[in-house]
Order: C-alpha cells, then structure tokens, then sequence
C-alpha cells in the first residue's frame, strides 16, 4: 500500500486515530490484525538440542571410542562407567547452557530497544516490539525508528536510511503528500523506516507496517540477532584446548608405544593412553566460563551496569583510562537558576522585575525557546529547559499558557554541535527568531544589545563586560546560557537564521556533582585508572566542576575542542596524557581523544548519549551509554549501558570486571593444575614402567564430576573490594602467563607428589589397593586445593567461610567419593579395593598436604613483602 501517496488527514482517517493515539482495546485488535513488531526470531535451541550438542565434542569422542574398547576388550563395567559419566557430562552441561542461556537473555531484555507512543492520550515509552500498526510514534534525533510509519509532523526531522538504502548522507523527512507510484524507499521522504535512525529534529508518524511487513522485514525475513561472538578468554581458552589437545594425543601415542614395546598387555597400553588423554583435557573449562560470565553480569546489571557485549566484561578489568562526559554523568543533572544577567546588571533567580517589559520578555523566551514540562507530577523533558521553566515558575508563569499565546511556527532543535537552539513565534505583531544557547557561540553570531532602554550595536566594551560576567559565572560552575532574538519575515527557520542575533542576556545554572562522583575518582586513581572530563560545557564551568571532584589539579590542564582541530594526531597523542578536562567538545573530538589514548597503549572507557557519539563509543574499548538520557543509537554502539547514568557505576562496574576475570582466571587454576596432577601422574607411572595409577573411570569421574563444581564455586567468588588496589590488568596480558603457568605445574606437581605417595603405599598390598588409593588421594586432593584457589591470599577464618558454594561442592564432591569407595556396586564398577582404616587416615593425610604447602609458603611470602 502507498501511504506515501495519501494526505496526512487522510492517514489519520483510515487508522482513527486523534492525538489521544489508540487506547488499548485499539492496540489490541491492531495486533491481532496486523500483528506484533517482531522479524521472525532466531529458533532457540530446544533442549533436547542443547543436549545433543553436548556430544559434539573431540574430547567426548575419544570417551566414546574408549567406552567401546573397554567393551570389545570385555571391560563391560568400565564401558558402563563411561557411559555413565559421559551421560552425566551432558546433563550438566545441558543445565549449566540453557541457565546461561536464560540469564544472558534476562540481560537482553533489559537492554531492548524502546518506542515512545501516544496512547489513552499519554506519552508512553514501550518496547520497540510491543508497537503497533495505527500507533502514534513520537521520534527525535538519536531514536532507532521501531516500525514503518507516515509522517505527520516534521520539524527539521532528519533521517540515517543507510541500513536501508545505503544512502550514508542522512536525508531530510517532511509531511507532504508525494502523488508517484512505485517509489523506492529512499525516494519516500514523507515516511520513515524501521531499522533507520533519526539524526537531527523530531517529529511524529503513524505507524504503518510493523515487523515483517516493514521494508527491512521484507528484505530480511530472517534476520538474526548478531549472535554473541565468543569473547577473546573464551577464544584464547578454546585454542588453548585445541592446543593442549593435540599435544595430549601425541603424547598419550608415545606412551602407547613405549608400552607395546615393552611388552605390557595391549589392552593395559590402551588404558593407560587413554586415561592420560582423560587426565589432561580440562573438559568443564568452557562451560565454567559461560556460566561464571552470565552470573558476573547478571550482579552487574543488579548494580546498574548492564552488560551488552560479554567481551566487555573481561575488558573492563584492562580500563586504564575513563573519558566520561559530564554532565549527569559526573553531575546530578538537576539544574536550578542561580544568577540572572541582563539590563547590565546581576540578579539572583528571585529578583527579576516582572513589571518591567524587558524582564518579562527575557522570562517569556525562556518559556518559548523550550520543549521541557513540569508539573506537580511530573518533569518531563532536558533538566537545562526545566530549570527555565521553574524560573518562570517564580514568577507565577504557566510554560503551556504562554506557548499556546505564542506558538511556534518553526525552530531549529537543538544539538550538541551546534550548541545553539532557535524558534520562530508572533510576538506583539513582529515574527521573532528567540535563539539559546551556550554564551560564547551566541555572543559570536551578536551584534546588537538589548539592554532595556534601547537596541544599539554591540561595542566591544559591552562584549568584554559579557564575557567578564560570564567568567565570573562559570568560575561557580554555572552552566550560562545566552538569550538572543532576532526579527524575520520567514516562515521556516534555517540554520543561516542563526546570525546577526540581539542579545537579551544570560541566565546561569546550577548542576551539583554527584555526591559519590569524587569517591568514585579517587577510587579509580589508586586502581590505577585515569578520569578525564569531556563535555560539551565552557571550559571554566567543566574546570570548576572537575577542581571540586578531584579530576583537575595543578599538574594537568583543560582545553578547549576547537583546539583539536588544529592539532595533528600525532601533537594530540603527544598532549592527551596532560589534559584532564576537554571543554566545548564536538562529538568528533571525542573519537580522536579516544584513538590518541589508545595509541599510547591505554585501555579506554568512554560514555556517551548523543546520536554522534556512537563512533566513539564504538572506538572505545568500553563504550558506556546512558540508560536515562541516552539515545537508543548510543545504547546501541555501547558494549554496556548505565541505567542510573552515573559515573561512580562505571567505577563499579570495573571493579567488577576485574573480580569476574580474577574468579575465572582462579577457576582456570583450579582446574589446569588439577590435570596437571593427573597427567604427571601417569607420565610418571608409564616413564618408570609402573602400572597405570588410575583406570580411565577414575579420571573421568574427578574431571567431570567432581571437580567442576568447585571450579564453579571459585567463578562465582563474592566480589573483593581488593581488585581496586591493583593497576589495570595489561590489555595484550594473555591469561595464561609464564608465571601462572609456572603456578600450574608447582601445584599440580605437588598434588601429583602426594598421589604417586598414595599409590606406592597401595602397591604394598595390591596393585587395586595402589589404584584406590591414589584415586583417592587425587579426588580428595583436588577437592581440597579448591580452597587454595579461591584467592591468592593466604587463607584466613574469614575467608575460609566466606564463599558457601565452595563448601557445598566440598561436600557434594568428598559425598561422591564416599560412595565410590565404601558402596560396593560402585566398587566394583570403579575396580575398588576396599581400603582398612589406616589407608583411609593416610588418604586423609595425603590430601592436605598440598593445602597446608602452598598455604604456609603464601604465608611466608606475605610477612616477607609486608
Ligand atoms: P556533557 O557534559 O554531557 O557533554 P553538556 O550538557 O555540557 O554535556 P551539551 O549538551 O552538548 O553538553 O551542551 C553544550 C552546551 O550547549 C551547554 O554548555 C549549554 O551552553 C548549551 N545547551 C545545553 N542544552 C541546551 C539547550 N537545551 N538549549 C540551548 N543550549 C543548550
């Protein structure tokens, strides 16, 4: 259908709907006639799926050849243990895949994108996929348009199409009739798009086509959500295993060999090569990962931090510089009037003269100039427009009574480039242009003064003691905003309107920092991380501002954006390390700061929540945007979004960060020097030509029974206040270290030691004797060291109770073992021998000697660097 062809009234017939928008019995029949704002969504793997998948999995393999061997070589209970155990494998892994899998969408839900809509007369804010067909969209610059629409209202409403089109150069969108067929979306300039965004202005739409219908729903029927790449630890994990894999298979070939040539059984050769394949592949390494960063983001999002991109979870322990904007950010966002300036004299919020014409008409264009609503309820709209709107409060004035008498025949909305905004109205018979805006861009395009007794040119004695006054300001850290008018003919504002202004005066405001913010500063600078301001506010506001939260001192300085412009690269890499505080900031500063600091090496964090800001937010390491006031574009190119807008959040967030990366990495421990143990074990056993110290079943069961839930409970470690005592974690650092590795083979050696012990203890007995108890000893160990790895501190009283999981899978995990040894079906399926009581004790024994090592060496250590 061409709505494109059809009159505005008669859009609004054929949907009837009036300004109240649908009500929701409308909403309703819409959607069971036209349907719900959804493209077809990606099948979500049943679980019987997820299951099967379990299954595909080298490691999985060798089992279930293993299992098949056992069998033809008439080892029935090993084949039943494999099975067995590989069975149990699969179920966890199943609930460990879909329990992150609904916690990682829980997180996207929280993050989806949203619409704002007239509905029962009211303007709602929805889910983008809750609109439908007849709504009553309400779109400005930096929305992501939810659904097709046509447009009825148009004010300098400029649309990015080139999702659509491909067209880059963003078009400009209006609300006349176009009596063609067969236009091409590009060319349909009185509707608007899904999948587009909006650049510049606002305006309103009738929304007709949602979902499939829509012209990015015809052209992809079957788009997919971007599906969550893996991120660079689980990448750098998984070519690890691949790694350690291949390594793994040669050796247990050699090991093969070496038995068949000294004659051993075939069938003890196989075993052996196959327990040490066993031994070594740390299976539950990523499945940990998956679910020790859905838990980490799921307590971030509680502390206001949602979590888009997972990588960034692991990024943001790297951070090592933080460019965040100010204003409400930094600041509370809540400004109120503090100074007035006009007729050449200061007054307080109070003490404006409203008999006086001058004083009114100053107040009446700071209702005018103005898109912000309050009332008892509600403040609807920019905090530095509400503040005006209180101002006029003051004075007994009502914002909607004074723009009905003066409507707006055209404006030019604000942005942060221009730092301007402008409207048309009929004021006492003359066409009046009434500009805003930031005073130093104002006082640039003036050149007459209104100073209540008359209109003369602007002198530069004036212009200096404007300037003066409004240093004097902002030294406060008030935010000063200039009036200015101008008289036209025109009916429609153009951006060369803005020229040759009258100025009216200025009006200063209040922004109070955050009460957390200079906590949150001085946290960061001793964890190592650098807090630069970059704000689109006068340098000597931002610079007063940043002084009071301990951004700015003697040592570093503030410029100004323009100042960039002049600047090569290389001069800005040269002086980004000086600067503190970037004042009067276009957008396209933003990208460059953030390349300059990242050439140098820097890790950076940067917020944003302008329709602009995307590339630099895309830039960043950690792009950060604004749950509250940011536009769906910036949360869009964020890898994670503030629902409270707050800087001492990002704060938050890295500390968090950097637990979630340490508890993995510990985990990552846990795991790699329990193999470790197990492999130099068997390397040990096959090299001295000694039988095979465990069967295949008793390294399967420790890998993928018991020892995953520890490493479970080590990845969900309570956070610790700690990680903000450390520099940043190197960005290139890779996980597995030369002294991490190092670590690695210390302990697994030492849990080795005490196997090998354990098994020539056995060997006095039976060689099943031997098996068991190194089993045992290997299990227990293993379990034990689980605490060892929790932190890298010594452990105290505190901290040994401090983490419950990790008991309960001491405990489930020793349960198992229990009953591996003492009941007898599984006796026999686990070729146990049953050990006396001194063999129990001496177990026991073994098993924490690696504990009470590594314990006491940590000790020793921390007195010595005390
Ligand atoms: P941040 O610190 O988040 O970058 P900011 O609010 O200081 O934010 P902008 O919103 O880009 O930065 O505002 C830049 C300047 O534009 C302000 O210092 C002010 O002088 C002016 N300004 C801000 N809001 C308006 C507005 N609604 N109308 C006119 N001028 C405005």
């Amino acid at each position: 259908m061409n709505f494109y062809a059809k009159s505005k009234d008669e859009i609004i017939h054929e949907f009837q709907i009036g300004t109240e928008g649908l009500d929701d019995i409308q909403v309703e029949n819409m959607r069971i006639k036209y349907g719900s704002n959804e493209l077809l969504e990606r099948q979500r793997s049943t679980p019987f799926i997820v299951f099967l998948l379990q299954f595909n999995d080298f490691l999985i393999w060798i089992l279930l050849v293993a299992a098949v061997l056992s069998g033809v070589l008439g080892k029935l209970e090993s084949t039943l243990v494999i099975a067995v155990v590989v069975l149990i494998n699969a179920i966890l892994g199943t609930v460990q895949h879909l329990k992150a899998e609904e916690s990682l969408s829980a997180l996207k839900a929280l993050s989806a994108p949203k619409s704002k809509v007239i509905r029962n007369g009211e303007t709602v804010t929805i889910d983008s996929k809750d609109v439908v067909v007849g709504d009553l969209m309400l779109v400005e610059s930096g929305d992501f348009i939810a659904a097709d629409g046509r447009i009825i209202d148009s004010f300098s409403l400029r649309v990015d199409e080139s999702s659509l089109t491909g067209e880059s150069v963003s078009v400009e969108k209006d609300t006349l009739l176009i009596d063609e067929t067969d236009l091409s979306p590009g060319d349909q300039h009185n509707m608007i798009f899904s999948g587009t965004h909006i650049t510049y202005g606002r305006g309103r739409a009738i929304v007709t086509s949602v979902g499939r219908g829509t012209e990015i729903g015809k052209i992809a029927t079957l788009i997919e959500e971007a599906t969550e790449k893996e991120t660079p630890l689980q990448k750098s994990l998984d070519e690890f295993g691949k790694k350690l894999a291949m390594i793994i298979i040669a050796i247990a070939v050699l090991v093969f060999a070496l038995n068949l040539y000294r004659n051993n059984a075939l069938v003890d050769a196989m075993m052996f090569s196959i327990s040490l394949a066993v031994a070594a592949i740390p299976e539950a390494l990523s499945s940990i990962i998956t679910i020790v960063l859905a838990v980490g983001t799921r307590r971030m999002a509680q502390e206001n931090a949602i979590v888009r991109k997972l990588h960034a979870v692991e990024g943001l322990g790297s951070v090592s510089v933080i460019c965040s904007d100010k204003t409400g950010t930094l600041t509370q966002n809540k400004m109120s009037v503090k100074r007035i300036y006009t007729r050449s004299q200061l007054f307080k919020d109070n003490e404006l003269d409203i008999q006086r014409e001058h004083d009114l008409r100053l107040l009446l264009m700071a209702m005018l100039c103005n898109d912000s609503i309050t009332n008892e309820h509600n403040e609807i709209g920019d905090p530095t427009e509400i503040a005006l709107v209180k101002l006029g409060e003051i004075y007994g004035m009502d914002e909607l009574e004074v723009r009905r008498q003066y409507k707006r025949i055209s404006e030019l909305p604000f942005d942060s480039n221009r730092k301007l905004m402008s409207t048309l109205h009929d004021i006492e018979g003359k066409r009046l242009m009434i500009t805003k805006g930031a005073m130093d861009v104002i006082l640039r395009r003036t050149t007459m003064i209104d100073d209540a007794n008359q209109i003369s040119p602007l002198s530069p004695e004036v212009q200096e003691e404007i300037e003066r006054m409004n240093n004097l300001l902002s030294k406060e850290g008030l935010r000063v905003l200039a009036f200015g008018y101008k008289e036209l003919i025109n009916d429609k504002l153009d951006i060369d309107d803005e020229s040759g202004l009258t100025f009216m005066g200025l009006i200063a405001m209040m922004d109070p920092p955050r009460p957390e913010s200079k906590k949150a500063v001085s946290d960061c600078r001793k964890a190592g991380i650098r807090t630069v301001m970059i704000t689109g506010d006068h340098i000597v506001t931002a610079s007063a501002i940043a002084k009071e939260i301990g951004i700015l001192d003697e040592s570093t300085q503030a410029i100004e954006g323009y100042r960039l412009e002049s600047m090569s690269d290389e001069a800005l890499k040269e002086i980004v390390p000086t600067v503190s505080v970037y004042a009067r900031v276009s957008p396209e500063h933003k990208i460059r700061i953030v390349r300059a600091w990242q050439e140098l090496g820097f890790s950076v964090a940067m917020t944003g929540d302008g329709v602009n800001d995307a590339p630099a937010l895309k830039q960043a390491d950690i792009g950060v945007a604004m749950g509250i006031t940011g536009t769906e574009v910036s949360k869009d190119a964020a890898s994670m979004v503030l629902t409270d807008d707050n800087f001492a959040t990002i704060a938050k967030a890295i500390s968090n960060g950097r637990n979630i990366y340490d508890n993995i990495k510990n985990a990552v421990k846990f795991l790699l020097s329990g193999n470790t143990a197990g492999i130099l074990a068997v390397l040990f056993a096959s090299l001295f030509n000694l039988p095979a110290p465990f069967a295949p079943v008793h390294l399967l069961f420790i890998n993928l029974v018991t020892d995953s839930l520890p490493a479970i409970a080590i990845g969900l470690e309570a956070p610790n206040a700690e990680v903000m005592n450390y520099k940043p974690r190197d960005i290139k650092e890779p996980l597995l270290t030369k002294p991490f590795a190092i670590e690695i083979l210390i302990q697994g050696s030492l849990i080795a030691s005490v196997t090998m012990v354990a098994f020539y203890i056995g060997m006095q007995t039976s060689i099943t004797t031997a098996t068991t108890m190194s089993f045992a000893v290997l299990c227990l160990s293993r379990l034990v060291h689980g605490f060892n790895c929790r932190t890298k501190e010594p452990l105290t009283f505190n901290i040994l109770f401090s983490n419950r999981y990790i008991w309960a899978a001491f405990m489930i995990g020793a349960s198992l073992l229990v009953a591996v040894l003492t009941w007898s079906p599984l006796n026999k399926l686990f070729e146990i021998a049953t050990l006396t009581n001194e063999q129990y004790l001496m177990v026991l024994g073994l098993s924490i000697i690696p504990l009470i090592c590594i314990q006491t060496v940590r000790r020793i250590r921390k007195r010595r660097y005390q």
